[in-house]
């Protein structure tokens, strides 16, 4: 596909959004470190959501070993370290979980796409953490009212974004204005991103797969019921088959032949 002028445009635009920043800085070495101190604290948070809070939650309402479930996710995972997009990682997902975890397609062709879409923890949890970032560097002190603010909007943006590549970085600049920061300051977080979207749509395709296996275990019985109820309907698709074939049958033989029209 050729390249459009924008697109070429586009690094040397973002060359100078960085730039502009780092000659603004008054010591760069110390918003250095903010920013390496900023990218463990994501990961660090990342890896405690997806390895503690989220099997627990598997645990504690499944009473199924939430690992073995992983390792039948971990090409879906792979593929979403690898893309960066639950949307593009979501056939991989499919295929997982139907086929090597066993989920039942009617859990899985719902709560799937829905999960892609606005389901989003890992992207909930980065762009809080990303504001609180921008505000330590600007000196701007947070009350507790505005960390609540920041939790609910970064929560609220996590569902609004897409489920492409660095879509979170976009959405970052509703929990920004929420509490009166300066929106250019995600420029600061741009050299990092690449990396932790990586980490976060991860985190967003595991918490998908997990909430489809929890709600296949809270819809148990009503799959079962509609098992059962679905014999009956198939027999009873059968039996209104056989009757329409009858029909078909009886009406092609009461058809006049072509030499009857004739005369
Ligand atoms: N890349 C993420 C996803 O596809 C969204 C984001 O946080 O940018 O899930």
């Amino acid at each position: 596909m050729p390249i459009s002028m924008d697109e070429r445009y586009a690094p040397i635009g973002l060359l100078f959004l960085i730039a502009g920043k780092i000659v603004e800085m008054e010591d760069m070495t110390v918003v250095g470190g903010q920013l390496g101190m900023y990218t463990i604290t994501v990961i660090v948070g990342l890896l405690f959501h997806a390895l503690i809070v989220l099997p627990l939650l598997y645990f504690f309402i499944t009473h199924k070993n939430p690992f073995v479930f992983m390792g039948g996710l971990l090409q879906a995972l792979v593929t979403a370290l690898g893309t960066s997009s639950s949307s593009a990682t979501l056939p991989i997902t499919f295929r997982c979980l139907e086929d090597k975890i066993g989920l039942d397609k009617r859990i899985t062709r719902f709560v799937l796409p829905v999960g892609a879409t606005i389901n989003m923890d890992g992207t909930a949890l980065y762009e809080a953490l990303a504001a609180i970032f921008i505000a330590q560097v600007n000196n701007f002190e947070l009350n507790f009212g505005q960390i609540i603010t920041i939790s609910i909007t970064a929560t609220a943006a996590s569902i609004g974004a897409a489920g492409i590549p660095q879509a979170g970085l976009v959405t970052m600049v509703i929990v920004l204005t929420s509490v009166g920061l300066p929106t250019d300051d995600i420029t600061l977080i741009i050299a990092v991103d690449w990396f932790l979207d990586r980490l976060r749509t991860t985190t967003n395709v595991l918490g998908d797969s997990l909430g489809a296996g929890i709600v296949q275990h809270l819809s148990r019985h009503e799959l079962q019921k509609m098992d059962a109820e679905g014999c009956n309907s198939v027999i009873e698709e059968n039996e209104m088959k056989k009757s329409y074939q009858l029909i078909c049958q009886d009406n092609d033989n009461e058809k006049p032949t072509d030499s009857e029209t004739k005369m």
